[in-house]
């Protein structure tokens, strides 16, 4: 299947018109032509090589939907013309505990779970291509069906943002009535606080921007706001919180954050090495809070959350973007501090036999099938 789209070239570098192959539709897998592809703060890392694990060229995107325009043999779930999703991974082993237990993300398989770009980095170095391409192939048993109530548009942000805010809050069981903090209103953040109303929590945001007070209020619509420099209202909310969320993508300092827990309860951290310095673990001690980190959500989570969107009627707050506007909206991103999320039109890709040749990348086997 020949492919267009963006890439990176090499650390940091603006990101390109390319196209590519990929390798032809296997038995068992399902091509996509790609309609629209989020973008996500992660493609941005990865660009820039913040983990210090991008493989080059960086076809980033893993925000993901599109049309099945072909099936392989074997597949039963899809058929030409679904409309579908493809998140955070590709493959996986299908064979060890966390696989079968439908959190593919923690794949204790020989290569863990390959990611939909960048992946597998270990062992063998083999890169994988993403969503800022106008098709991919993909193994059926990490596609997701689109409801017909999400415009594709809008379901994008769903596949990495909304499941990982969303699975934390089914792990740590956020019900009807718990008081469920979000720091950190920016992408993530937004879908986060639309997930917790929509569970029947009561939500404080807790954010270091005044100025997004009343945005957070009336258009995300929290029940409370607390900007981090008030310190009176972080006195008045001590030992107030079942359960808190941090999107925040960066390092940041979280002991002004423990005192707000109650005994007993979870903060959750989902943004990827962000690290933090000197914890105040006495305060973690004394009230028996725990601090955790979750990454992004398994399959089935992630047809769950698309389903939970759909029946609430939550809709990711995007901004539509061409192809050529990437660069943009990755200095917006960095410079900005966006709460909504950029979604790729890839449409509008204007396919050139000029753009820049890479390689193939390799897709893993397809494992757990006959074929
Ligand atoms: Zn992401
Ligand atoms: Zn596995």
């Amino acid at each position: 299947m020949k492919v267009h789209g963006y890439g990176a070239l090499e650390a940091g570098a603006k990101m390109v018109p390319v196209q590519f192959e990929r390798e032809a539709l296997r038995a068992g897998e399902v091509a996509i032509k790609i309609s629209h592809c989020g973008v996500c703060h992660s493609d941005l890392h990865q660009v820039n090589d913040d983990w210090d694990n991008s493989l080059y060229p960086c076809v980033p995107g893993h925000e993901i939907v599109g049309k099945v325009t072909a099936v392989g043999e074997g597949v039963e779930k899809y058929s030409e013309g679904d409309v579908v999703g493809v998140g955070c991974m590709v493959n996986s082993c299908q064979q060890c505990a966390n696989c079968k237990a439908g959190e593919e993300q923690y794949c204790t398989g020989p290569k863990g779970c390959t990611l939909t770009y960048n992946g597998p980095a270990v062992p063998d170095g083999t890169n994988s291509y993403g969503g800022y391409s106008d098709g991919i192939i993909v193994r059926e048993e990490f596609v997701v069906r689109v409801p017909d109530a999400l415009k594709p548009e809008e379901a994008a942000p769903i596949l990495c943002a909304g499941i990982t805010t969303y699975q934390p809050m089914k792990h740590w069981n956020v019900k009807m009535g718990d008081r469920v903090g979000i720091a950190g209103i920016g992408g993530l953040g937004h879908l986060a606080i639309e997930t917790a109303k929509a569970l029947g929590a009561h939500v404080v945001a807790l954010t270091t921007s005044p100025e997004k007070k009343e945005m957070i209020l009336e258009d995300l619509g929290a029940d409370e706001v607390i900007v981090m420099s008030d310190e009176k209202a972080l006195e008045e909310a001590a030992m107030s919180l079942d359960f808190l969320l941090s999107t925040i993508p960066y390092k940041h300092d979280i002991n002004s954050y423990i005192p707000l827990m109650k005994k007993n309860t979870t903060i959750c951290i989902v943004g990827n090495l962000i690290g933090f310095d000197n914890v105040d673990t006495s305060g973690m001690v004394f009230n028996r809070i725990q601090l955790a980190g979750s990454l992004i959500g398994g399959v089935e989570d992630t047809q769950e959350i698309l389903d939970f969107y759909a029946e609430h009627g939550i809709k990711p707050d995007i901004t539509l973007i061409a192809p050529d506007q990437i660069n943009e909206a990755f200095e917006r991103m960095k410079n900005e501090n966006v709460r909504f999320r950029h979604v790729i039109d890839m449409s509008l890709l204007k396919a050139d036999d000029g753009d820049e040749k890479i390689e193939q990348p390799v897709r893993g086997e397809v494992v757990g099938r006959d074929a």
